[in-house]
């Protein structure tokens, strides 16, 4: 089985701010991060939604990163590992 491991808490985010190098903290998955998916999906960003909704497949998980910095928000694809 595939595990994200910054989901279950094994490894820390290591990416960095590309506006200011600063360290990217995880702010957590960009489904729980947006909420109600619902209403998100009706957002004109739909054709991205779908994109993830592919993401289980390619055994990533997009999460949201934040500079702890700037507050500059970025998406993160973290790939999954095998167990
Ligand atoms: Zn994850
Ligand atoms: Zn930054």
């Amino acid at each position: 089985m595939y595990l994200c491991f910054l989901c279950n808490g094994l490894e820390k985010l290591t990416e960095r701010c590309p506006k200011c190098e600063g360290h990217m903290l995880d702010a957590g998955k960009v489904v729980d991060y947006y909420g109600d998916y619902a209403a998100y999906v009706e957002v004109e960003t739909q054709q991205r939604v779908d994109g993830y909704s592919n993401s289980s497949e390619s055994h990533q998980c997009v999460h949201i990163g934040v500079c702890s910095n700037c507050n500059y928000i970025e998406e993160i694809a973290i790939n999954e590992k095998e167990m």
